[in-house]
């Protein structure tokens, strides 16, 4: 329904220099930009800027301008890695309104806090992370908000179910009570071509559509997680109702992209 040809939005490059936001002000001026380029992409194709989230995501960054985002507004903030997220919650734990979205691959062995501290995980992929997740959020007497990330850009680097695999995943997750099943999450493409970075998530709500059919009871496939700084309006013409944003609030990061998904090459080594 969204896959108009219209890609004459700028697709700004994923390493284009955002500059780095050091006040409240370059925050709060950054944000609005963003709900700028949000409403515009949802008016092209006639959806409600309010169907779509924007969550700000803040790895990288220290303490400081994370303070600055929340003055500026932001209550919920994305990270890619649980140890630098718990230590963001502890620092910041007087702000008590401020949440924490876990955006990035788990291992198991991370999984105890992750079920203490985050509101939201967008990365689920494994049944066995699924099933020690649920057992510690028993004892923490929580519960949490999950995305399954699907890869449909067929590059073996990226963490997620392939598409053909998801079906049978969501079908064991109603087993895992404490996991409230929002919807699914993708990576599209890394690439500045439109041509390929769309069919990414064309497929993934295509999927979406597909599986809510058959969904178990209680497994919500409402949402749609799927566009960055670089491509996010491509990502909302195709139906994403979240989009996670870092570099256009924050600023450029230092850090390749390669630190936060690595090469097949990498994941071999460390035996995934
Ligand atoms: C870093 C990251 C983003 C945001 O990327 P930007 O280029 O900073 O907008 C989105 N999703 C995931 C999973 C990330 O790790």
């Amino acid at each position: 329904m969204f896959a108009q040809p219209q890609d004459i939005a700028p697709l700004h490059k994923r390493h284009g220099r955002y500059p780095q936001a050091t006040s409240v002000e370059d925050f709060r001026h950054n944000l609005a930009a963003v709900q700028q380029r949000i409403a515009n992409a949802c008016q092209r194709v006639g959806r409600d800027p309010a169907s779509v989230r924007l969550l700000p995501v803040s790895k990288t960054f220290d303490e400081a301008h994370l303070r600055l985002a929340y003055a500026a507004g932001c209550r919920m903030l994305g990270e890619n890695k649980v140890q630098e997220a718990q230590n963001k919650w502890q620092a910041m734990s007087d702000l008590v309104d401020l949440q924490w979205s876990v955006i990035g691959h788990l291992q198991t062995n991370k999984v105890k806090q992750v079920a203490r501290f985050a509101s939201e995980f967008q990365a689920l992929d494994s049944l066995r992370v699924a099933e020690a997740l649920d057992r510690r959020l028993h004892i923490e007497k929580r519960q949490l908000d999950v995305f399954v990330q699907v890869n449909t850009s067929d590059e073996a680097s990226k963490y997620g179910l392939a598409p053909e695999a998801v079906a049978d995943f969501i079908s064991a997750l109603p087993s895992f009570p404490a996991l409230r099943v929002r919807g699914l999450m993708t990576l599209a493409l890394f690439s500045a071509d439109v041509a390929r970075v769309r069919p990414c998530f064309v497929r993934l709500r295509e999927l979406r559509d597909r599986l809510r059919e058959l969904a178990p009871q209680g497994v919500g496939l409402e949402e749609l997680s799927m566009g960055m700084s670089g491509d996010f309006e491509i990502a909302i013409e195709e139906g994403a109702t979240v989009v996670r944003v870092g570099q256009a609030i924050f600023g450029a990061r230092a850090m390749p992209d390669a630190y936060y998904w690595p090469t097949a090459d990498a994941l071999a080594q460390a035996g995934e």
